[in-house]
């Protein structure tokens, strides 16, 4: 049996095995491989790291977990765990089953893009999420915000700090009180709200919206904030309390990650209102530290 098993071993994963193989505790991770920001080439504001290819970090983090003897990480995919009378049980795709005293759910989340001409295949280069992970580097450009909820708003409203030069385009998503008008009007934002029909441009950069009523409108790049989702079937199966999350559903948990499910901690994205590697790593480092104490009985 594991002290502990890690389920997604990314940014907050692999911050929390860190901390438990420095305990000298036995540590599975199991990792499916699919972190959140792998369609970025560079992650920025990770101090540093800024700048560095996501994956890159990602393997320094790996090279320096391999010294651990304790530690142990697995390519697979969860496919269920339960609570037992010692601990938990994890089983994976494979068929392999495992188990340990604590589970540490890091399992980050899956955006949801909409359908839309030339979104997807733009996600992660030309059209972006974060102004604090991107704004730097498109700064002064001409920004699109495609709403796709009022979160669109806040977008619109932040903006202005990287670039004069932004357009909301509603596309249907949101509808303009007048005082998010009067907003937004004070910030310098253009509103389109004619149906945006494609995002165009060469490769995965961002040249243009098409407007459905055949405009094209001149942009370098696109910001969105998609809904997400969790990896649910396990966590519904322990019976974590989920709560909403301004973009989706986040796993509940108190002050030291510890979830409403005993001998249960959750991390990063999929437990934090608030979605960066720093914060997943931050995250992550607590709930490790917390499950190993909670093995203490403290
Ligand atoms: C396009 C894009 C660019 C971004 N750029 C930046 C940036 O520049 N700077 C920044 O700070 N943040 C950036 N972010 C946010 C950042 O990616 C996340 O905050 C961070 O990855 C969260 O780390 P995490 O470990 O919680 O989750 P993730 O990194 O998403 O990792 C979760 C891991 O769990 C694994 N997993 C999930 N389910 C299972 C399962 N059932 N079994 C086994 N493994 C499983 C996944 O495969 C994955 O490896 C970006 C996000 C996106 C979408």
């Amino acid at each position: 049996m594991q002290d502990v098993i890690i389920i997604g071993g990314s940014f907050a994963g692999l911050a929390a095995a860190l901390q438990l193989g420095r305990a000298r505790r036995q540590v599975l991770i199991v990792d499916a491989g699919q972190p959140r920001n792998r369609f970025a080439q560079h992650a920025h504001g990770f101090l540093g790291h800024d700048g560095r290819p996501p994956q890159a970090i990602l393997q320094d983090a790996r090279d320096q977990l391999a010294h651990y003897p304790s530690v142990r990480l697995l390519q697979g995919t969860v496919a269920g765990a339960a609570r037992t009378a010692d601990g938990v049980q994890v089983e994976l795709t494979s068929g392999d089953a495992f188990s340990a005293r604590r589970l540490i759910l890091a399992t980050g989340v899956v955006d949801r893009l909409p359908e839309l001409p030339g979104l997807q295949e733009r996600w992660g280069e030309g059209v972006v999420h974060c102004p604090y992970c991107h704004g730097y580097e498109v700064a002064d450009r001409r920004l699109g915000i495609l709403a796709l909820s009022k979160l669109a708003l806040h977008q619109a409203h932040m903006l202005p700090d990287w670039s004069a030069q932004i357009t909301l385009f509603t596309n249907t998503a949101v509808d303009l009180s007048s005082a998010a008008r009067a907003d937004l009007d004070a910030r310098g934002v253009r509103i389109i709200e004619t149906p945006v029909a494609e995002v165009a441009g060469a490769g995965r950069s961002v040249e243009a919206i098409r407007l459905q009523d055949g405009t094209s409108v001149p942009i370098d790049a696109l910001f969105v904030t998609p809904a997400t989702t969790l990896a649910l079937p396990f966590v519904e199966q322990l019976g974590c309390a989920i709560e909403d999350g301004p973009l989706g559903p986040i796993i509940t948990t108190d002050m030291f990650k510890a979830t409403t499910v005993a001998g249960v901690f959750a991390a990063g994205d999929a437990a934090h209102a608030m979605h960066s590697i720093s914060l997943a790593v931050a995250d992550g480092a607590l709930a490790g530290i917390a499950a190993h104490r909670s093995l203490l009985g403290l």
